[in-house]
């Protein structure tokens, strides 16, 4: 059998025994529904406000300000469309930035086409968002900011405490969409300003289809499903009682292991960054050099299609990505990788590879003995390659 090495966390991670124990009673007995006023029922809403509070205490909100939905997208459309159509008397004009996750950006392209203004904003060739264009781009008709805590394929971590300042200071509402922050970065959303933040459960080894939206007391949203009376009126359906747990439970072993995690995974990051860059020639490592991610690496392989790169590595039984899990059967380039200035053909021989908690060194050394390989056996079929060599 071929070994399996899993290098990509970012797109979604495996659920970890601990949580899929306190699941299971919620798939057997614990069936009931928490809107039924019998015990059998109180007992799954009283297991769902423990959750409620357990999300609430990591970001430093308050119980009733954690909204639960079926994961990040969900959470990041609420966010958008909610505060849009909630605020439309006050303004129609959104600022976000040019490498957010599509569930972020085609919202906002969905609101361009009903009557809302959305200015995309330029990042370095890091991946930061430019703060003096934010500014700039702040009008009286101004109502959200929405700016993603750390970028799902660089990896890039942005200054959000200054963003909170700037939303705040005019008075402009501000939405993070922190799915990948969330169990690598402590976040205070009272210190840091934030008023909507967006959480998944499956990208930090939870179940996948669960998440929240924290939504600051006194913030002017509008509910995102009519129906029942769940969350608080604003957020119909029965709950996703076993992925809550799920998630609950996930979120209290990320924060209570965050330092060995961050310590681990970046000594195993920052070898893998050194041992690419010291065997193979003409690469480039994307995403900030430092404000990064813990377990992200994302090069670029000149003379290479990350495409070929993927399929090469997966018969080697690695699995990576070549951009984001979406635009993976596209053949347009990743649209972060063009904001920070790749041209297309670097573009299209990117690899990112995520590290997670059950990651070793041996999975670093097999990866990259495995691209040496690998990026060897494909640059020698490059006709660019060999005319590079030539000179
Ligand atoms: C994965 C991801 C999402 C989407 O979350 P789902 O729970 O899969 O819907 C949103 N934003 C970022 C940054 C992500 O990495």
């Amino acid at each position: 059998m071929i070994r399996q090495v899993y290098l990509d966390n970012a797109a979604t991670t495996p659920v970890k025994k601990q949580v899929l124990d306190e699941m299971l009673p919620f798939f057997k007995e614990k069936y009931g529904n928490p809107s039924s006023i019998y015990r059998l029922g109180q007992e799954t809403r009283n297991a769902i406000d423990e959750v409620r509070e357990k999300v609430a205490n990591v970001i430093n909100a308050k119980p009733r300000e954690i909204y639960f939905t079926a994961g990040g997208s969900e959470a990041d459309n609420w966010a958008i469309k909610g505060i849009a159509f909630a605020n439309k008397d006050k303004g129609n004009h959104i600022i976000t930035s040019k490498i957010e996750h599509h569930g972020v950006l085609h919202t906002c392209e969905y609101l361009e086409k009903n009557g809302f203004e959305v200015t995309y904003l330029d990042v370095d060739e890091n991946g930061i968002v430019n703060m003096e264009q934010l500014k700039d781009s702040i009008t009286d008709k101004t109502i959200l900011i929405s700016i993603m805590f750390a970028n799902n394929e660089i990896g890039t971590i942005q200054p959000i405490e200054e963003i909170g300042k700037i939303a705040r200071d005019n008075k402009v509402y501000f939405h993070t969409d922190a799915v990948q922050a969330i169990g690598n970065i402590n976040i205070d959303v009272e210190k840091l300003n934030i008023d909507l933040l967006s959480m998944s459960a499956h990208k930090l080894y939870g179940p996948k289809g669960v998440g929240a939206l924290y939504i600051k007391q006194g913030v002017k949203i509008h509910p995102y499903m009519h129906g029942g009376a769940q969350e608080r009126n604003r957020r119909a359906g029965t709950e996703n009682i076993p992925g809550i747990i799920g998630f609950g439970k996930a979120i209290e072993l990320a924060y209570e292991t965050l330092d060995e995690h961050n310590e681990r995974l970046t000594k195993l990051r920052d070898k893998l960054i050194r041992d690419i860059k010291e065997n193979i020639e003409y690469v480039r490592l994307n995403g900030h050099p430092d404000k990064r991610l813990p377990g992200n690496v994302n090069f670029s392989f000149e003379f290479i299609e990350g495409e070929s790169l993927l399929l090469s590595l997966d018969m080697l039984g690695i699995c990576a990505s070549s951009g984001s899990a979406c635009t993976s059967g596209s053949l347009d380039p990743s649209h972060v990788l063009l904001a920070i200035g790749l041209p297309h053909e670097i573009a299209h021989g990117s690899l990112r590879l995520t590290l997670g908690d059950f990651n070793t060194e041996e999975d670093v050394d097999y990866v990259v003995e495995s691209l040496i390989k690998v990026v060897d056996r494909l640059r020698q079929m490059s006709p660019l390659y060999e005319n590079v060599k030539k000179k």
